[in-house]
């Protein structure tokens, strides 16, 4: 396939990688990275000008409906669209509305991995949009990733994600303070995880990710809490899923209050650059009240 690719950053350039390796012809576009492996062109609209398939992998919802006003024009009847990046539901259903006008068609796939399963080529894509359009694309989530699910019509990938990543920043606060707690009751961390981990307080934020160092699989909490999934990242999708909620009038007072905790943590505390499990750290130092 002819692939379009912008937005070449800490997971574009990765994912646009799999793709060359992969055989396919990859022409990429980004406002600033230049990765040496893929042919670059000179504006977005170059990109995507005669691509079957044009993946955009970009910061926010503003930044997609930009980039979408820009390539839509040029880009051939019956191409996809694919946008993989993280952003609010309404954004992924207008620009698949403006892709739809102009005889095109979008998929929203955001990712759940991180850059580690990009580089492998293990994300997890969730994708919204035509039944035709995801048929077109799976190959390429193959190569990208490990595992795709259709979950429904334009934003329900974007919806997925955020539902998802909400359930994982309130899990992981409360791995993190129940590990805190742990500690000062003078529990031991390898019982504290040996029980957990095999009762019905187990999570991925405990089986998998770990938040304390030495305990249970490796993970960002053994490399001093180098992201991995940055805080920052959190708080990102924490605020898409209290602003969807807000569209929804959906009552999450448990994200709402992670949403707060991310932020405080990101923007008055020392969280901006660590992992998101460097909520650990945080409780340990703090006192109740
Ligand atoms: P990043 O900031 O490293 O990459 C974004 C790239 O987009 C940058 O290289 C930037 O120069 C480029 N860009 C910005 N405006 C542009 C424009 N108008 N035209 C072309 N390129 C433009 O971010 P990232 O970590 O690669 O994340 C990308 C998306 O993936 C985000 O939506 C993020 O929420 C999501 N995501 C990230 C992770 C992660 O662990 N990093 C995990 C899951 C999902």
């Amino acid at each position: 396939m002819k692939i379009g690719f912008i937005g070449l950053g800490n997971m574009g350039a990765p994912m646009a990688a799999n793709l060359v390796a992969a055989r396919h012809g990859v022409t990429g576009f980004d406002v600033s990275a230049r990765p040496e492996s893929l042919t670059i062109a000179a504006t977005a609209a170059e990109a995507a000008r005669d691509a079957d398939v044009v993946i955009t992998m970009l910061p926010n919802g503003d930044i997609l409906r930009s980039v979408a006003a820009e390539v839509i024009p040029t880009m051939q009847k019956g191409a996809v669209l694919l946008d993989c990046s993280t952003v609010d539901v309404q954004s992924a259903r207008d620009v698949a509305a403006q892709a739809d006008a102009a005889g095109l068609m979008a998929v929203d796939a955001p990712v759940s991995g991180g850059i580690g399963g990009a580089s492998a080529g293990t994300l997890t894509f969730m994708a919204g949009g035509p039944q035709e359009a995801f048929a077109k694309v799976n190959p390429l989530f193959d190569i990208m990733g490990q595992k795709a699910v259709h979950c429904g019509e334009a934003g329900a990938g974007q919806a997925a994600k955020i539902c998802n990543n909400m359930i994982l920043g309130i899990t992981m606060i409360g791995t993190c303070e129940a590990f805190a707690l742990a500690d000062k009751l003078g529990l031991d961390r390898q019982k504290m995880f040996d029980v957990v981990s095999t009762s019905s307080g187990y999570s991925w934020s405990m089986n998998a990710y770990c938040p304390a160092p030495g305990i249970g699989p490796q993970s960002p909490a053994d490399n001093d809490y180098q992201p991995g999934f940055a805080a920052e990242l959190m708080l990102k999708d924490l605020r898409l899923s209290q602003q969807a909620a807000e569209v929804a009038d959906a009552d999450t007072p448990m994200g709402q209050l992670a949403q707060a905790l991310y932020a405080q943590f990101v923007e008055q505390e020392d969280g901006k650059g660590r992992d998101f499990s460097a909520m650990l750290p945080r409780f340990e130092t703090r006192k109740r009240g």
